[in-house]
């Protein structure tokens, strides 16, 4: 049943509005109660749209099989409509970034309304997954991200979910004003799934996040159909950042997902103008290559790839 979580006017009589569908074994009935939850959120940040492909897939799968269910699979696919609509990834007009603005405030201004709205629906979910697409420029092979503060809690629900690495970092993607440190801090348990690359659906990462979602539907008992049994993840509460010390166009020799060993050249930053290679970028650790740069322009700084040793 496709319910509205928020509405809010806009200037010119249009509407801001968030959606999701409820799905319940219960169907329409009122005998949701009692039902375990879980909810998947996406779009809250309005280029990332792999989450998309996840949300069609789970729906596609349940209703294949509906006699599986036994609960209730809240799916919100656009927490960020406008952002959506127009390739944007911050609250177009405000540029504001939504995932800052959490737990939200009812009270307050537009987007601070939006959060608390948003935060009170996820309420009385048993588990929360918020999924990300990186950004434009890198790639990422599909990761859990877990708020350092709650990675007790939340670990061994996320070793079921067929991702190859859980990260518990105090990264801009779980920090505090995050839904899911906001919800975390309310008990209820929330994970970012984080993959691929901005502006794009990757199938194959979309059916491994969606293979790894029934698997810890199962384990909450939600799900009776067949499940696959999940990777064995990396956990790490660090990365070796690799980042370019000159500006120019990075050309990549590897690609997201490789073991690298250390002292392998991963790619190089080149002159185009000249013709020259202005610097060899080398393995600074062995390990797995689980970001990498897909968007060549990089200036001093720019991330270039991540390794998890
Ligand atoms: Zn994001």
């Amino acid at each position: 049943m496709i319910k509205t979580v928020v509405s809010i006017g806009l200037p010119v009589d249009e509407k801001l509005l968030i959606k999701k569908n409820s799905i319940s074994s219960a169907g329409n009935t009122e005998k949701a109660d009692g039902l375990k939850r879980i909810s998947i959120v996406t779009g809250i940040h309005g280029d990332e749209l792999e989450g998309q492909l996840v949300c069609f897939e789970i729906q596609r799968r349940i209703k294949e099989h509906p006699e599986c269910l036994t609960g209730i699979v809240d799916i919100y696919p656009a927490l960020n409509p406008l952002g959506i609509d127009s390739v944007t990834r911050s609250l177009p007009a405000f540029d504001i970034d939504m995932n800052k603005t959490f737990p939200g405030f009812n009270d307050g201004t537009m987007i601070e309304h939006l959060a608390a709205n948003i935060m009170q629906d996820l309420r009385g979910s048993d588990f929360v997954i918020d999924i990300h697409a990186s950004s434009i420029f890198v790639r990422e092979i599909p990761q859990i991200r877990i708020p350092f503060k709650f990675r007790e809690k939340l670990i061994d629900k996320c070793k079921l979910m067929n991702l190859d690495l859980i990260w518990a970092s105090q990264s801009s993607s779980v920090s505090e004003n995050t839904l899911a440190y906001a919800l975390n801090d309310e008990g209820i348990d929330a994970v970012v799934i984080d993959m691929g690359i901005a502006m794009y659906c990757t199938k194959e990462y979309c059916n491994q996040v969606t293979d790894g979602i029934f698997a810890l539907m199962k384990n909450l008992g939600m799900w009776s159909g067949d499940v696959v049994a999940a990777k064995e993840p990396i956990y790490a509460e660090s990365a070796c950042i690799i980042t370019s010390k000159t500006p120019g166009l990075f050309i990549r020799e590897v690609k997201c997902g490789d073991k690298v060993e250390k002292g392998q050249i991963l790619g190089s930053v080149i002159n185009p103008l000249e013709g020259t290679v202005k610097e060899e970028v080398i393995a600074p650790e062995s390990g797995l290559l689980f970001t990498v740069r897909e968007y060549p322009v990089v200036e001093v700084g720019s991330l270039l790839g991540r390794i998890f040793r």
